[in-house]
């Protein structure tokens, strides 16, 4: 049977490459072009323990995910910039039961920029460069024998078809992964994704840190060529680009954190949209006639590997979905 997949960010190439691993034929629709969003414009942190918030669900899918991440690269083939870097976290309160504290000279050799007595340590989180992540997946899924098409929209969904804008209609089974614009596919039940902006900018300092680090209202990702600082988080509908009080907010953060920051190159800002749920875990499963992997939230990059081995084992296999993930749960 045929699979439909509407969206080609992470979680649309991820549950694409997957299903077309185990066999089905697969058809990936992308209104821009794969990877135009949320999943290449992301910080890149691998980080489930942080992230989770004291949620226990979260904490477990994360961690398990977390733990698919290096042979799921590795049957990429291909390098994105993948580091088990550690994370810092430069807060008062504990992160997490697993986070040590970190101060004096090994605090200096992991970060040497950053200007704390002391941080929370967690060496298992890791980074990635999302803008390698997106191309790398795409390009083995379409090895596996998934096609893409660029530039076409999905205006509706339905219990074994997709209705395209330009009216074309194509048969088989749909998975919607439309990210934030979830709720704008006319045909799903209604659920509640909404788009959370991010702002975020890179500056060229690469010496301040090793490992990510978490400040009290934001984050430092080191990669080989820039240091990423962000972000935002701010309710404003689908309002693209960037503001000057959102670079700011950023950049402010981080030079409080690593004050030499000040001196360093500014590269570039840029925004994007978080497809936002209200228990900040994803909308995975059945709903009304079509499947949804949506609402990633904060943590579409480090979900993707189990979003989609999870996905392609319910609609291959019958087998059941995370209760902390059902899209009814709402409801
Ligand atoms: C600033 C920022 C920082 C982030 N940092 C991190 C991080 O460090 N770690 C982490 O794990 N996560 C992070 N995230 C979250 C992560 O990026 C998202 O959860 C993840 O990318 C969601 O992937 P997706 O494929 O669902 O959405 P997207 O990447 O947004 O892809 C959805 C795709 O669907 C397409 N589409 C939408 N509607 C239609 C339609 N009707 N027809 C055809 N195509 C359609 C869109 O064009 C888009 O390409 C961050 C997000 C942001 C914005």
């Amino acid at each position: 049977m045929k699979t439909i997949i509407v969206g080609g960010g992470l979680v649309g190439c991820a549950v694409a490459l997957e299903l077309a691993r185990r066999g089905r034929e697969v058809v990936c629709l992308e209104r821009a072009v794969p990877g135009a969003e949320a999943s290449s414009a992301a910080g890149g942190i691998l980080a489930p323990r942080v992230e989770a918030h004291g949620d226990e669900d979260a904490r477990v899918l994360g961690l398990e995910s977390l733990g698919m991440y290096e042979a799921w690269l590795a049957s990429l083939g291909a390098d994105v910039g993948y580091r088990r870097s550690g994370v810092l976290v430069a807060r008062p309160e504990s992160p997490d039961r697993d986070a040590v504290v970190l101060s004096g000279a090994e605090l200096a050799r992991v970060a040497p920029g950053l200007k704390v007595q002391q941080a929370w340590w967690l060496s298992d989180e890791a980074l990635l460069d999302t803008r390698r992540l997106v191309p790398a997946v795409r390009a083995a899924a379409e090895a596996a024998g998934v096609r893409f098409r660029s530039g076409v929209s999905v205006a509706k969904v339905e219990s074994g078809a997709v209705l395209l804008e330009d009216g074309e209609r194509l048969e088989g089974e749909v998975v919607v992964c439309a990210g934030a614009w979830t709720p704008a596919v006319s045909g799903l039940p209604p659920l509640p994704v909404r788009p959370v902006r991010g702002q975020l900018a890179a500056v060229a300092d690469t010496a301040a840190t090793t490992a990510v680090v978490f400040g009290p209202a934001g984050y430092l990702v080191p990669r080989h060529d820039e240091l990423v600082v962000g972000a935002t988080m701010e309710e404003v509908g689908y309002q693209r680009g960037v503001s000057a009080g959102g670079v700011r907010h950023v950049l402010d953060h981080a030079i409080q954190l690593a004050p030499a920051l000040a001196a360093s190159t500014f590269l570039r800002a840029w925004s994007s949209f978080r497809p936002g749920s209200p228990d900040g875990k994803p909308l995975v499963g059945r709903a009304g006639g079509v499947w949804v992997a949506s609402g990633h939230f904060r943590n579409g990059i480090l979900l993707a590997p189990l979003t989609a081995a999870r996905l392609a084992d319910a609609m291959l296999d019958g087998a059941a979905l995370p209760p902390a993930w059902r899209p009814d749960r709402f409801a």
